[in-house]
């Protein structure tokens, strides 16, 4: 196998590290950065930009400059330019090439495979999306690795006894708050919180509203109605708060900001970090609010959290370390790169997967797809394969037949389309369904795996409450030979499920239209009307009776028409 890269595809700077020689390494990109703007931008030459050299450019083409596009993952927002249309996962995709190409010429040798993080929050579709893009750059993303996680994978932290642990990450366009829960070689995210339009551009814009004042305040021109000068504000105000991190007070000056009748207006001020303090305050106070409620939500009280770990950027502002402090008593865990942490977690989860790291836990995932029956032996995935356990998840179905008042809840595990390919897991029925007819009542079905493994499904019929539920413990005893044998077989039986699934479809279309026409009023139809109605049932029924599909479609299709004559 190649080696496996660990990769944090981040809102504002992606990171890339590697196992080299038993420990991780950040790898730097072509001009020597650790980390690298997650940006993407289109020139007119037809030339594309990613990284450093498309942030530099992105004042004097603002307009085909794509920045933050982890905030559109998994939405069907386009980026349009010259006439194309790129998704989120093709931007980030330009992003993970990036990443490839720098950690391929860095170890001077193929890289095929990755982990790649996501925020806890990040839904189904999300992680999808992200997993797309991984695919689209060339990457096979063998693990999706939750950010506060890998964060904690890090620090080591799963090495410890059990413990509550806090991840306060402040990049700089997000913030988000995650409480963990180790135990047993296993982390879960208990809660999660935050604001994805809060991070550090808001303290660079906080900055530059003050810079921008002060000049006004002497020449009485406004930088903020210049594009340019405003963009040098903005820069400025970065560095000074960068500087203000590590000294007390920071000089900022930007020669020939503006001119003022053809002279030459500069800015230069004094800026010290009480006043930057007091100015970013706001900011800070609005990062308290999730991290109480990541702490309410988890049922945990400050007391009961072993430690706090600070990722991202913006968490090197020493007030904000103080306010992490004041709310959670604890001192904050450094000692690991804040813009680092994640990456680097993810290349030691990548370590453990490729086995060059041993004594590390592996976070457990679903090896293979869990869902349910439904009509025509159709598989219903409900938790899909590699999923990190513990984890649960909520599905909503309805009957097949009239009047039916029990389900039959088949649970199966595979990778195949139809469930004859599949293994059966367990079964289990849920009587007392109100009586009404076929597609009205609303059934819940829910999948819950625990850190061990142990799958526990249920089945509520919502209109009643009434439920049932089954446990399996049988999830975890497939061998790797059989895990693997599950994923070849589903891909080279894709065609033959994919007929079976559009039979299955057809099948229950056509039942659905036949319903229809049953319950259709003949009394109020013409005898013409009357006629084609039986022939078309008559065709209707003998598709039925058969397996084709096409022909149960276009059946079904020619009674909907007469229907709606
Ligand atoms: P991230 O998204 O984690 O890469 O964080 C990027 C943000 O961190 C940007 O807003 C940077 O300006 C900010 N940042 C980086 N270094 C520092 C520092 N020493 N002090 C304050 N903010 C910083």
């Amino acid at each position: 196998m190649s080696r496996l890269i660990g990769i944090d595809l981040g809102t504002t700077n992606s990171c890339v590290a590697v196992m080299d020689g038993g420990s991780s390494v950040v790898i730097p990109s072509e001009t020597g950065a650790r980390t690298t703007p997650s940006v993407v931008a289109f020139m007119k030459d037809g030339t594309r930009l990613v990284g450093e050299a498309a942030r530099r450019q992105a004042v004097l083409n603002p307009a085909r400059t794509v920045y933050s596009i982890k905030r559109e993952m998994g939405s069907n927002t386009r980026i349009k330019i010259d006439g194309k249309s790129y998704s989120p996962p093709e931007i980030s995709a330009m992003i993970l090439s990036k990443l490839k190409t720098d950690a391929e010429n860095y170890l001077g040798e193929p890289v095929t495979d990755a982990v790649i993080t996501v925020p806890a929050y990040f839904t189904d579709s999300q992680r999808q999306a992200t997993r797309d893009a991984g695919t689209i750059a060339g990457l096979n993303v063998v693990r999706i690795v939750n950010e506060p996680t890998a964060a904690a994978l890090a620090y080591g932290v799963d090495k410890e006894q059990s413990q509550k642990v806090m991840v306060y990450d402040l990049g700089g366009g997000t913030f988000d708050v995650s409480v963990l829960d180790i135990q047993g070689g296993v982390i879960e995210v208990l809660a999660t919180a935050g604001n994805n339009r809060l991070g550090g551009d808001d303290f660079d814009k906080a900055v530059a509203d003050y810079l921008a004042e002060e000049f006004k305040r002497t020449y009485r021109l406004d930088p903020r109605k210049d594009q340019t000068a405003f963009s040098r504000l903005r820069e400025a105000a970065e560095q000074a708060k960068i500087e203000l991190s590590s000294v007390s007070e920071t000089h900022v000056s930007i020669p020939f900001l503006m001119q003022k009748r053809g002279t030459p207006c500069h800015l230069d001020l004094t800026l010290t970090r009480e006043k930057f303090d007091e100015l970013t305050r706001p900011l800070i106070e609005a990062t308290l609010g999730p991290v109480r409620q990541a702490m309410d939500d988890a049922k945990v009280t400050p007391a009961a959290l072993s430690k706090v770990l600070l990722v991202g950027g913006s968490t090197r502002i020493p007030a904000v370390q103080e306010a992490v402090k004041a709310v959670t008593g604890k001192e904050p865990f450094k000692g690991i790169n804040p813009d680092e942490c994640v990456a680097i977690g993810a290349s030691l989860q990548a370590g453990v997967l490729a086995g060059a790291v041993h004594g590390l836990l592996l976070l457990d995932v679903t090896p293979l797809t869990l869902g349910i029956e439904t009509m025509g032996g159709v598989f219903s995935p409900i938790i899909s394969r590699n999923t990190t356990i513990p984890v649960k998840k909520t599905a909503v179905y309805t009957t097949a037949a009239n009047f039916q008042t029990s389900v039959e809840i088949k649970v199966f595990q595979g990778e195949r389309q139809m469930t004859r390919g599949n293994k059966l897991l367990g079964n289990f029925r849920l009587n007392g369904i109100t009586r009404a007819p076929r597609g009205v009542p609303q059934i819940e079905v829910t999948f819950e795996i625990d850190a061990s493994g142990i799958v526990h499904v249920t089945a509520r019929d919502q209109a009643t409450g009434r439920a049932q539920d089954i446990t399996i413990t049988a999830s975890g005893n497939l061998s790797q030979a059989e895990i693997d044998r599950a994923v070849a077989d589903a891909r080279a039986y894709a065609g033959e499920d994919r007929l079976r699934r559009r039979q299955a479809a057809a099948r229950d279309a056509a039942e659905a239209v036949l319903y229809k026409a049953e319950a259709a009023d003949r009394k109020s139809m013409s005898r013409e009307e009357k006629k084609r109605l039986d022939e078309a049932e008559k065709r209707l029924r003998k598709a039925l009776r058969g397996k084709d599909a096409g022909e149960m479609e276009q059946a079904a299709e020619e009674m909907k028409a007469v229907l709606q004559r």
